[in-house]
């Protein structure tokens, strides 16, 4: 099972990726974990990338697609992935269709959590209070929804078309969400 978990920051994305990863042992790839990761470590992509991270801007395709490609290597047989916050590009989305067929594989379903952007605002405002993330911050939030809006919305119909695509009302209760996302999984 290959699982795209679509949506703008502060969606719950995450949160529901880690219900899926408990319940079912599928394998959540975060790539915007994966660079705070990276930025924590210190490495060298950790720095080469928090300035971009900070401002609220997408880093290149290229590190977040080397990423993905790492980490489905590194993880054979498992039950399924779930990406999170990944495609968020077209070109990320044609690269991972590659990645996915050159292992005899596909996506099977993209989920997409629809949340207003008010209440997206109030959750990240309050995520911010709570766990301090840099670009949390209401400013830098902007500029991040302005980067789903152009970059990462327009996805949409590259998997609608293919009949891959299932909303999910994200503004209900987080055991809603995981009822719909439940449904949606049993086909
Ligand atoms: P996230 O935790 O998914 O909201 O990601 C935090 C930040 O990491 C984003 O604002 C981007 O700067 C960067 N990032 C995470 N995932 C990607 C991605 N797939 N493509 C480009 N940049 C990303």
């Amino acid at each position: 099972m290959n699982l795209i978990m679509f949506g703008p920051p502060g969606a719950g994305k995450g949160t529901q990726a880690k219900r899926l990863v408990e319940g079912r042992g599928f394998v959540q790839l975060s790539t915007g974990d994966m660079l705070r990761a990276a930025r924590a470590s210190g490495s060298e992509l950790g720095q080469r990338v928090a300035a971009v991270m900070d401002s609220g801007s997408l880093v290149s395709d290229e590190i977040v697609i080397e990423l993905i490609d790492d980490q489905i290597t590194k993880n054979p047989g498992v039950a399924g992935f779930i990406y999170d916050g990944f495609p968020r590009t077209t070109a990320q989305a044609v690269a991972l269709d590659g990645l996915l067929a050159s292992r005899g594989q596909r996506i099977d379903l993209v989920i997409r959590l629809v949340v207003d952007d008010e209440e997206l605002l109030a959750r990240i405002t309050k995520r911010f209070e709570d766990q301090g993330r840099s670009d949390d911050n209401p400013e830098t939030f902007v500029k991040r929804l302005a980067a789903y809006n152009t970059q990462t919305a327009p996805l949409l119909p590259f998997y609608g078309d293919r009949g891959l695509l299932r909303e999910v009302d994200g503004m209900a209760s987080m055991d809603g969400v995981a009822a719909a996302i439940d449904a949606a999984l049993a086909g």
